[in-house]
């Protein structure tokens, strides 16, 4: 009945309302959390930076920096030894090694920061998107030795491509590290060169100049990370901030804490030693508790939340923005893949055979005409998809509409379309939940459009 249906709604209003009240008593106290993705081209130097960066902080303990020391000078690759720390093997990782010295996790001043996604590998884009669906801010690592810029930034180089599809997921505020600057002598010239091209390209892609520090730095000799520069060429001309400060000074996003709850699933696991499984990922929206019973989607099976830990602690609540695992019953785990998405019961997360949605183009090798099939990327989701209509084509800036169903779409150009799946999936308009609005299209292993639904 309508009264029932009122009730029903004033109560989800009010556990919302309630939702931010306990945030604010668990979690008021601590260090705001900052989830940070390290991106760039191949060899620009991420892992190398980063490694210095934990060394510097005393993250990583003697003997295990003088292990890696001995091992890559052995192999005659001594400047490889900081990117070590963070390129693990399967047989350090079984050892518990990251765990142990947290080598995912560093504090500034102000801020309890948790590094996505080790970024040592190679093959990196998969698990970049992966690390860049829950990643607040973003570095964005150049190699700033002569044509090394050059060769990454072009077109196919994967400055670009980063750069987009962190923006594309809601990334807005970025650190550029124009790295190895040791091998240009600290130019300031250099310095300013490759600022002024990154400026330019990075408005193009959406990023506000406010937004978007650029600090000269070296990963392998340490400058600029932590400490202010000793090196008198770069002092000579650079006393702003260090790596660290840049981080320490983002801005943490508002988490979508009285929004309904949505996670979406990153990985799917036996629980250890319990009923039921467990499934990880972080919480995109809203709040849950243990006991809660949610709904898993699209397959809209109940299940019940048996415990939920945050870094192998358990607590009762967990939030939106959090890195939770949840132990689940109630419903088979065969039933259950990455990229469904749980949810309340009360507001449940629509499901969609059709979807429209204002993108950007980039990258096609040929122009996009109806019937083209892609991948849609939604959270830790990959669906094939084919492009079914297109219905106008949008001024990039203003998003007026510039001519009404087009014939084809080129590279920068932007959008409204329609997406047609096989089978339901679910997802927003971003107008009605942004963390939920967000996609990207990908084709052979390149991204070729970002966008939101509409
Ligand atoms: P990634 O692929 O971006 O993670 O890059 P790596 O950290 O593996 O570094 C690639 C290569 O660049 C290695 O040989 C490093 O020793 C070297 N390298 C990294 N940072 C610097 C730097 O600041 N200066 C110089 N000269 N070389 C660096």
């Amino acid at each position: 009945s309508p009264d029932e249906e009122q009730n029903k709604s004033n109560r989800t209003k009010e556990a919302l309302r309630n939702a931010r009240e306990l945030y604010e008593k668990e979690r008021g106290s601590e260090k705001e959390q900052l989830h940070l993705v390290v991106i760039g081209h191949v060899d620009a130097g991420k892992s190398t930076m980063m490694g210095h960066l934990l060394y510097d902080l005393g993250n990583v303990p003697q003997r295990l920096m003088h292990k890696y020391e001995q091992e890559s000078k052995k192999l005659g690759k001594q400047s490889f030894a900081f990117a070590w720390v963070l390129d693990e093997t399967g047989e350090e990782r079984t050892r518990g090694i990251t765990m142990d010295c947290g080598l995912q996790r560093f504090e500034t001043p102000t801020k309890q920061v948790t590094l996505l996604d080790a970024p040592g590998h190679k093959d990196f884009i998969p698990n970049m998107i992966c690390g860049a669906n829950q990643a607040d801010v973003a570095i964005l690592v150049v190699d700033a030795t002569r044509g090394e810029f050059e060769a990454g930034f072009e077109q196919g180089g994967q400055t670009r491509e980063h750069a987009l599809l962190v923006r594309s997921l809601g990334v807005s505020q970025l650190c550029v590290a124009v790295n190895k600057l040791d091998n240009e002598n600290w130019s300031q010239e250099r310095f300013n060169d490759i600022m002024t091209k990154l400026k330019q390209f990075l408005k193009q892609a959406g990023f506000k100049d406010s937004e978007v520090h650029y600090i000269p730095c070296s990963g392998l000799t340490g400058e600029n990370l932590v400490k202010p520069s000793t090196e008198p060429a770069l002092k000579s001309w650079y006393n702003g901030k260090t790596l660290l400060e840049v981080v320490d000074s983002f801005k943490v996003p508002e988490r979508a804490i009285d929004k309904p709850f949505r996670m979406s699933i990153s990985d799917v696991f036996k629980g250890v030693g319990s009923a039921g499984f467990c499934i990880s990922g972080r919480i995109a929206s809203g709040h849950v508790c243990v006991n809660d019973k949610v709904l898993m989607c699209p397959s809209r099976e109940q299940c019940v939340v048996k415990y939920i830990t945050i870094d192998d602690v358990q607590v009762q609540t967990a939030f939106a923005g959090d890195q939770v695992a949840i132990t689940i019953t109630g419903i088979d785990p065969s039933n259950v893949s990455v990229g469904f998405i749980l949810c309340d019961t009360l507001n449940p997360v629509p499901l969609e055979t059709k979807i429209k949605a204002r993108i950007i183009v980039f990258n096609v090798k040929t122009p996009i005409t109806i019937g083209y099939p892609v991948l849609l990327h939604h959270h830790s989701l990959v669906e094939p998809a084919i492009i079914s209509k297109l219905k106008a084509q949008l001024h990039k800036g203003t998003g007026e509409v510039i001519k009404k169903n087009p014939r084809c779409l080129t590279n920068n150009s932007c959008a409204l379309i329609e997406l047609s799946f096989q089978r339901a999936i679910a997802i927003e308009k971003y107008s009605e939940l942004k963390e939920m609005g967000r996609i990207m299209l990908r084709v052979g292993g390149t991204t070729i459009a970002a966008g939101l639904v509409f």
